[in-house]
């Protein structure tokens, strides 16, 4: 390792919900800390005061807590823990204002005085030339705008920087992409301080993750166009660069960019969806790496173990829903002992407002092999704890067959179960002995049956059912079903 202590930063911008992608950012950086005996950090840019939305903070909190992602230091929960704080940008303005003079002081950065219609006439001539627009010191105008003191933005002189480093070119390694490099020439004298006094993104970034002692950097690969500034930043301001890892995008199965269509992009709508976070961080992990076997399932503390920025791949990563919802059931199947699964099903049964019986234990566990999220729940094993509508039955029952024949069937199951033991198996006997003896169809007999008791087409297998439920329950609404037909 090139650098100690690992001291890794997650530090997204509250705009919004926090995006899935964003999700995937921290945990790599969880992972890498963890592995290396380091520091996660949690840090809030919100220095984009127009796209700020003040409830992204606690849903930052909310999805990195559900996950088990709580950072070591820095913000969390409207606290601030550990020694380079505070941990939110706006609460750091007097920092940036000092570091950014030392740039005016050094030559390197200047107020620009060009007034915002100014600027964008000179822009708009470059493209109309279809010339590339780089703004210079040289461009600004003599008078402008000198009289606002105060309310001007600051720029980096790229020109100055460059004669100071010696450099005509400013390169950078990137652990996963390798070697990027840009001309100085294509780099804008791009603003430092915005005029609301609030830093950019890329000024604040780069001074916070100096003064935080950020030993490496891992973030999305949206993140790779800022290198040049980010690296020039660096050199300019005397400060160790850290260690560049740039995650690869993440696009949806079809090959576009991940949208609504893949799949939730607002993290927390998989806890919504009943997913279980070790599933989903284990889902998330394999966005662009693996530990190079085939191995897919992996617990928190292998991806810990296991982790390392060699097998971070370039190439785009494929989010697949059919991926996620395969290992959240063998989550749900495997990886919970029958205690966990009960008690994580029983919440969210009671969520859904579902007032569940004395056979709780045994309903949910008929359905441990089929559901794929907890959120499947409710709806599959609803009828166990409340009555199915007659009417609906009847009209579902009555469907592919003919009233008389449905009435028929009801009619011979109740006869066959009011006689029979409450055993799976007897119960399977006398329905079976009826097919026999009548020689009638066994799929539309049981269905029938199951449709009579369920109120659903799909359910358990019908003989557990039945006696899961209870014979007494089972004729019960076979009898309601019968009164209706
Ligand atoms: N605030 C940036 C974001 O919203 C952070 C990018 C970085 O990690 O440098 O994701």
């Amino acid at each position: 390792m090139s650098k100690h202590p690992v001291r890794v930063r997650f530090c997204p911008s509250p705009t919004g919900f926090l995006h899935i992608g964003g999700v995937r950012t921290a945990l790599f950086n969880f992972l890498f800390a963890k592995r290396h005996n380091g520091t996660f950090i949690l840090r809030l840019e919100d220095t984009d005061r127009e796209r700020f939305v003040e409830a992204g903070v606690g849903q930052i909190v909310e999805v990195l807590d559900w996950l088990g992602l709580r950072p070591d230091e820095g913000y969390w929960a409207g606290e601030h823990t550990g020694d380079v704080g505070p941990y939110i940008q706006s609460e750091r303005l007097p920092k940036y204002g000092e570091v950014v003079q030392q740039l005016v002081d050094a030559g390197l950065a200047y107020k620009s005085i060009i007034a915002p219609d100014e600027f964008i006439v000179l822009r708009d001539a470059a493209i109309a030339e279809k010339r590339p627009f780089v703004y210079r010191r040289s461009m600004e105008p003599a008078n402008g705008r000198a009289g606002d003191s105060g309310a001007l933005p600051i720029r980096l002189d790229i020109e100055a920087v460059g004669k100071h480093l010696g450099i005509h070119e400013v390169s950078w390694q990137d652990e996963v992409r390798g070697q990027g490099s840009a001309a100085l020439s294509v780099v804008d004298d791009f603003i430092l301080m915005k005029a609301d006094g609030f830093p950019t993104y890329n000024f604040a970034n780069i001074v916070d993750d100096h003064h935080m002692q950020i030993s490496h950097v891992m973030r999305g690969d949206e993140f790779i166009s800022s290198m040049p500034k980010h690296a020039l930043l660096y050199d300019a301001l005397g400060y160790d660069r850290p260690v560049w890892a740039h995650l690869p995008v993440i696009l949806g199965n079809d090959g576009s960019k991940l949208s609504k269509r893949h799949g939730d992009t607002d993290a927390l709508q998989y806890r919504e969806k009943g997913y279980l976070p070790e599933a989903l961080l284990n889902f998330l992990a394999l966005l662009g790496w693996n530990d190079g076997t085939e191995q897919e399932v992996f617990t928190l503390e292998e991806m810990i173990e296991k982790f390392s920025l060699d097998r971070i791949q370039k190439s785009p990563a494929k989010f697949d829903m059919e991926r996620l919802n395969w290992l959240n059931g063998v989550y749900i199947r495997e990886k919970l002992t029958e205690d966990e699964y009960v008690k994580r099903a029983e919440r969210e049964l009671h969520a859904a407002g579902v007032k569940v019986g004395d056979n709780l234990r045994e309903v949910v566990l008929l359905e441990r092999d089929r559901i794929k999220s907890f959120a499947e729940l409710p709806d599959v094993v609803g009828f166990f704890f409340s009555q199915p509508r007659p009417k609906q039955s009847a009209e579902l029952a009555t469907k592919k067959l003919a009233v008389d024949t449905v009435k028929s069937y009801i009619e011979l199951a109740i006869a066959a179960l009011a006689e029979c033991d409450d055993t799976e198996l007897a119960i399977e006997q006398a329905l079976r002995d009826v097919v026999g003896r009548e020689g009638i169809k066994v799929g539309d007999f049981f269905s029938t049956i199951r449709i009579g008791i369920t109120g659903r087409t799909a359910a358990p297998g019908l003989f557990e059912t039945i006696h899961t439920l209870t014979i007494k329950e089972s004729l019960v609404r076979l009898r309601k079903l019968n009164a209706v037909l």
